[in-house]
């Protein structure tokens, strides 16, 4: 699909029926908005909010954060930018913020859970993000918490926001047990973002890095499919979205589609393909690749599966 994939994408995202799905892009901070914008993305579903305080030996202060949250809304005018507060820990260490020495880092303190620690850093953020938003009304500043395991952390991190100004919030769904209660989950939260990165490595019990166990990660594995189905049952409709590496794959994004996610969002690079790929197919036939998939017994009978029917069905 190279052709389609040097043309800019013409949003905004829909299936061929017209069900309206958001092609949104992930970035890092403010050099990758204009990627993002000549791509064609109709916002942005995950900007990981890491670059500000890596390589730091203290978080940054209030001015710098406003600054750096400000430049990407100012981008995506008249539309919304998902902000993800700090996911520190596990690969990403901070040596003011996690603790070292950690035997199972990936398990341990990270995302959500340096809050326990050192919760004067999210109080931060949170207003610096609310600062923000307000400087550039005309685009929706949404935010969400990484790595939440239970619905008393996203109740907790949903108080912590409001408490901030921020009227949109959510969580990230990266672990199975926030997938099994997603309809709980959504009592406290206007919207959850599959991190298929990370779900499909706590539900597979694979290292994300490794390169040995790459096959076990895969997101197409039918357990990890399952769940993200079982997670956008309990939303009943309201807002969930794939912010991990999944939406970047034309045919999987169909498949995330039929199992009813209502975003997508990726590396600016993929925007163009996966935004045409979801508005040459319906609705039925995003179902359909998703039945088949989720009765597959492998990752690769599921890929297989899914491809069949979109040949297949017109
Ligand atoms: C994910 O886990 O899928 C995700 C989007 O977050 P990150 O890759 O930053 O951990
Ligand atoms: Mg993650």
């Amino acid at each position: 699909e190279p052709a389609v994939a040097l043309e800019p994408f013409a949003g905004p995202g829909a299936t061929a029926d017209g069900t309206a799905v958001g092609i949104l892009a992930n970035v890092g901070g403010p050099a990758d908005v204009a990627a993002a914008v000549e791509r064609g993305a109709d916002g942005v579903g995950l900007f990981r909010t890491e670059f500000c305080f890596l390589g730091r030996t203290e978080a940054p202060g209030f001015d710098e954060q406003v600054a750096a949250y400000r430049s990407v809304l100012e981008g995506f005018r008249g539309g919304h930018v998902v902000l993800r507060t700090l996911d520190a820990g596990s690969d990403k260490p901070l040596p003011f913020l996690t603790p070292e020495h950690e035997q199972n880092p990936a398990l341990g303190v990270r995302g959500f859970r340096t809050a326990r620690l050192h919760p004067d850093v999210l109080t931060l953020q949170l207003e610096a993000i609310a600062a923000a938003a307000g400087q550039v009304p005309d685009t929706a500043a949404w935010v969400m918490a990484p790595m939440i395991a239970t619905v008393t952390e996203a109740a907790d991190f949903a108080s912590q926001a409001r408490a901030a100004g921020l009227d949109t919030v959510g969580v990230m769904v990266e672990t199975p047990a926030a997938a099994l209660m997603s309809a709980e989950l959504f009592a406290h939260v206007d919207f959850v973002s599959l991190g298929t990165n990370d779900l499909a490595q706590y539900t597979m019990a694979a290292d994300r890095l490794s390169g040995p166990l790459a096959e076990l990660g895969d997101p197409w594995q039918p357990a990890v499919l399952r769940l993200i189905a079982e997670c956008a049952t309990g939303a009943a409709g309201r807002p969930v979205g794939v912010c991990g590496e999944a939406a970047a794959d034309p045919l999987l994004a169909r498949v995330l589609v039929g199992l009813g996610v209502t975003s997508l969002s990726m590396t600016a690079r993929a925007v163009p393909a996966v935004g045409a790929a979801i508005g040459e197919t319906s609705l039925a036939q995003c179902r359909s690749a998703a039945t088949a998939a989720v009765a597959a017994t492998t990752a690769r009978e599921a890929r297989a599966a899914a491809a069949a029917v979109i040949a297949v069905e017109p």
